[in-house]
C-alpha cells in the first residue's frame, strides 16, 4: 500500500522511514512537512495539496506534535484515507474521541498508535501477570529531555506534555500488562518556572502502583518497571523490551527497533480486516494528573 508520512522530523526519520522502507506492505509515496525530506520521494509542504493531488495514497502516517495534528488528522479523514497517529493521539481526549467517529463514519481505519506497546517483552510480561495478584510495583522513567528532544520547544509548551511525552510511554505499557484497571490517587507536578509543562512528575496509583518520571537524568537512562505479586518478583526494563522474573532474565534484549515495523504491520493488518484502533486509556491517566496533580515551581530549563 501507498502511504503518506507528515511531519518529517526527529521519529519520523529515526523510526517511520527505516520500518517502512524495510517492510514489503507499503510504499513511501508522499512527505508533507515545512521542513523536512526524505530523499527521492515526493515533497508537499501543506498537507490539502498533498491529498488533493495523490489521490492514489490511500493511507496516512502523521509524526506531528500533538497539538497542531487534529486538523491535519481531520483533513486526512474527509478526503476518505486511512489514518495512523504517533503517539499521544491528540492534544486533547476530545479530539481524539471526535477523529474515531469520522473514521467509523467514513469507513475507514484509525490506528493510535502506543509503540512502546510493541516493545518485545510487553506480550509476555502482560501474559506473566495474568491470574496473578499484584502486591506493589515501581515504575521509573528517567531520561535526558536534550538528549531524546534536542531543541523541541514544544515539548514544554501547553499540550506539549512535558515529561508526560516519555511518560505516557510507561502509561501505555502499564495499561496494557495489568490483570486489572488502574486509578490515579495522587500526582506532584514540577514545572520549571519559564515553561508551561512538567519536567518531572511522581504519581501514585491504586494497586500500590508509584511512578517517578523525570527529564533531566544524564548519565544511564532508565525505562523500568517492576512488580511485586503473589507469584514472584516481574520486571520490564529498557521500555518493555527486556523481561525479568525474580531477577532472571526470561525474554527480550535491550534493543527497540522492532517496535515500529510491528507497529506498521498492525496498521496493515487493521486496514485489511476493516477495524479501527484508539486505546485512550494512557492518555486518560495523564489528564487525570493534570486534573489531580499538585503543581510544584522549579528552576528555569534551557534547551
Ligand atoms: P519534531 O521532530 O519536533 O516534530 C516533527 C515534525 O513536525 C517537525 O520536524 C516539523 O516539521 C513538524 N512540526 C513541528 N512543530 C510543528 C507545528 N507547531 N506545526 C506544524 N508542524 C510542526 O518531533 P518528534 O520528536 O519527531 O515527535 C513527533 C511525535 O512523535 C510526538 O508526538 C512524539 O511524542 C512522538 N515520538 C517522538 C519520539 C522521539 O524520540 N523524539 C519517540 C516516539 C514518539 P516541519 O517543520 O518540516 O513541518
Amino acid at each position: 500500500m501507498k502511504i503518506a508520512l507528515v511531519g518529517i522530523g526527529k521519529i519520523a526519520l529515526d523510526q517511520h522511514v527505516p520500518a517502512l522502507a524495510a517492510s514489503p506492505d507499503w510504499e513511501l509515496a508522499a512527505t508533507v512537512s515545512r521542513h523536512g525530506r526524505v530523499n527521492g520521494i515526493e515533497a508537499f509542504t501543506d498537507i490539502h495539496a498533498m491529498l488533493e493531488a495523490r489521490p492514489d495514497i490511500p493511507v496516512v502516517s502523521l509524526c506531528l506534535p500533538p497539538v497542531p495534528r487534529f486538523e491535519a488528522a481531520q483533513a486526512v479523514l474527509r478526503a476518505g484515507r486511512h489514518l495512523m497517529l504517533e503517539k499521544p493521539p491528540g492534544a486533547t481526549l476530545a479530539e481524539v474521541h471526535i477523529l474515531s467517529d469520522l473514521a467509523q463514519a467514513q469507513g475507514v481505519t484509525i490506528f493510535a498508535t502506543w509503540h512502546s506497546r510493541m516493545a518485545m517483552a510487553v506480550a509476555a510480561a502482560r501474559d506473566w501477570l495474568a491470574g496473578r495478584t499484584i502486591q506493589g510495583g515501581r515504575i521509573t522513567w528517567r531520561e535526558d529531555v536534550r538528549k531524546w528532544h534536542p531543541g523541541q520547544d514544544w515539548i514544554f509548551e501547553a499540550g506539549g506534555m512535558g515529561v508526560f511525552d516519555p511518560g505516557i510511554n510507561a502509561l501505555s505499557i502499564l495499561t496494557e500488562i495489568l490483570p486489572e484497571p488502574l486509578r490515579l490517587l495522587s500526582a506532584d507536578l514540577d514545572f520549571p518556572a519559564n515553561r508551561q509543562a512538567p519536567i518531572a512528575a511522581r504519581l501514585q496509583f491504586s494497586q500500590q502502583i508509584a511512578a517517578d518520571f523525570d527529564f533531566r537524568q544524564e548519565g544511564p537512562q532508565t525505562w523500568d518497571m517492576e512488580f511485586q505479586t503473589d507469584g514472584g518478583v516481574l520486571a520490564l526494563r529498557m521500555g518493555g523490551n527486556r523481561l525479568e522474573i525474580d531477577g532472571r532474565h526470561v525474554q527480550g534484549a535491550d534493543d527497540i527497533m522492532g517496535e515500529y515495523p510491528a507497529l506498521y504491520a498492525r496498521m496493515a493488518g487493521l486496514i485489511a480486516a476493516g477495524k479501527r484502533e484508539t486505546d485512550l486509556a494512557p492518555m486518560v491517566l495523564v489528564a487525570d494528573a493534570f486534573t489531580l496533580g499538585r503543581r510544584n515551581t522549579v528552576a528555569d530549563f534551557h534547551f
